[in-house]
């Protein structure tokens, strides 16, 4: 794949006739403040040149948006949050919200602990249709006055492009889950909305198809993504997931977005929340989404793995002395 990159604010009509005129497929689209234009095969669009165009890069990898091959590391500003510095963000707050007071006392306690985003899920991805299914739009709307009372910017999984309106205005990000992840429409849709984004891996995805998920965000001109790895699914059962942290290396060799990693997921279990989380930072993610509940055995969701309160205030120490360790923080 080639890409153009224009100067900012040219006339871009030459180079598109050229590309017309010529044997290769391409695609224009805005971003990161540039005009580009992808073109393939190579052999026919390496040729082509054009006084518009500031740098032409030959990007080998089949998602070339994503690669780093042609972008140094991206940051993403999440309402004014930064990941993808120096700082790990740790994105905390319970699986699904279930009321104004469990999701109010949840954001003042994990902001108190170092939590820079507030995340709670409205529509939950059940295995089970008889399950507790989320709270829908006022969900978002109780995550939303709890990010505002404890001043954290709030995440929050969509499942249903028909959904994006009640997220509009209500969520600085949305989370594409790892049931989602090969959701093309809905990547689409996501993408479009230009609200950035978290973008788990699907549990039976390799990097190089999460990559390629991502790609349809990047594509649609949203470059503001956040790559989650959060577990596949492998033979090994005294995890829920196996969290592939060699995986989550390897997309960061690749990338220029950010990479993060959810610990609470692949763990299943409280007790393995901490040692995996640390791993993560250790292995170089640059977010943690971490499940936190008040009172985690009465959870309508993911019971088992939310941490209390308190776990995760020592989680958060742990992390600190961790990041220091190495030239990061928290
Ligand atoms: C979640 O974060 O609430 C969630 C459902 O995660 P995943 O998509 O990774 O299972
Ligand atoms: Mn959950």
């Amino acid at each position: 794949m080639i890409l153009f990159i224009l100067k900012q604010g040219s006339d871009s009509s030459n180079l598109k006739e050229k590309l017309k005129a010529s044997s290769a497929s391409w695609k224009r689209l805005e971003l990161y403040g540039q005009t580009i234009f992808l073109a393939w095969p190579d052999e026919h669009a390496i040729q082509l040149n054009d006084s518009s165009v500031i740098s032409k890069v030959k990007v080998a990898r089949p998602y070339p948006l994503a690669s780093n091959e042609w972008k140094e590391k991206t940051v993403v500003n999440v309402g004014g949050v930064e990941i993808g510095g120096s700082r790990v963000v740790v994105a905390a707050g319970p699986c699904a919200v279930e009321s104004l007071e469990q999701v109010v006392e949840t954001a003042k306690a994990v902001k108190r602990a170092g939590a820079m985003l507030l995340r709670g899920g409205a529509y939950k991805p059940r295995t089970s249709p008889y399950s507790f299914q989320g709270m829908g739009e006022d969900g978002l709307k109780l995550l939303r006055r709890a990010g505002e009372d404890a001043g954290m910017p709030v995440v929050s999984e969509v499942v249903d492009p028909r959904d994006i309106p009640a997220f509009k205005g209500r969520v600085d990000m949305l989370q594409v889950g790892a049931r989602n992840a090969q959701n093309f429409q809905l990547l689409r849709e996501v993408g479009r909305t230009g609200i950035p984004v978290l973008l788990k891996r699907g549990m039976g995805n390799s990097v190089e198809e999460w990559l390629l998920a991502s790609e349809y965000l990047l594509s649609e001109g949203n470059g503001n993504v956040v790559l989650c790895e959060r577990g596949i699914r492998t033979f090994e059962r005294a995890t829920r997931f196996t969290l592939d942290l060699g995986g989550m290396i390897a997309a960061k060799l690749n990338t220029h977005l950010p990479v993060g990693a959810d610990p609470s997921h692949p763990a299943g279990k409280r007790d393995l929340v901490l040692p995996l989380a640390l791993a993560s930072v250790a292995a170089g993610s640059d977010l943690l989404l971490v499940e936190v509940h008040p009172d985690p055995e009465r959870a309508k969701s993911d019971s088992e793995q939310q941490l209390d309160l308190n776990s995760f205030r020592l989680l958060m120490e742990r992390l600190a002395e961790l990041a220091k360790a190495i030239g990061r923080s928290i």
